[in-house]
């Protein structure tokens, strides 16, 4: 998977949409994800790509009782936003041929803002990242009976 092309999109008109098929395994630092797969639309708004749709996933967590490794399956919706950049929106106006004299740039956190990059690409797997680790249980268990290790 990794980073998906969004040029088209940013260059679009507002509410252009392309469907993604996310079906493969995700390279997210830190996580251990099985197979994951899911569709995501993603939408051209005024500052940003709108990302919504459904992903299923398995991510191997330790059981907070006996310590074994498991496949926890996830399954979440997703809505969320790359913000594209005032540079990069100004850059692709120019290229069009208008004339921009004030490029202001917004405050985002850096962080754990999701941004089209310079290529004009966004990193779902950085996205998918983020809700996996939302909906990770504070206390995950191999089974709601396991025992432990006695
Ligand atoms: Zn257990």
């Amino acid at each position: 998977m990794q980073k998906y092309n969004v040029s088209q999109l940013v260059k679009g008109v507002i509410g252009t949409s392309k469907e993604v098929v996310v079906d493969g395994q995700p390279d997210c630092e830190g996580l251990e994800l099985a197979k994951t797969t899911g569709k995501l639309k993603l939408t051209k708004t005024i500052s940003s790509i709108l990302v919504k749709g459904h992903i299923e996933t398995k991510v191997v967590l330790e059981c907070a009782r006996c310590l074994k490794r498991f496949e926890y399956d996830m399954k979440f919706d997703v809505e969320d936003e790359f913000y594209i950049s005032n540079a990069l929106k100004y850059s692709n106006l120019e290229q069009m041929g208008y004339y921009t004299d004030e490029v202001e740039e917004e405050d985002h956190d850096e962080d754990d803002t999701l941004v089209v990059d310079e290529h004009m690409q966004v990193d779902l797997d950085e996205l998918i990242r983020q809700y996996v680790l939302m909906n990770i249980p504070m206390k995950p268990l191999c089974d709601p009976n396991c025992k432990g290790t006695v």
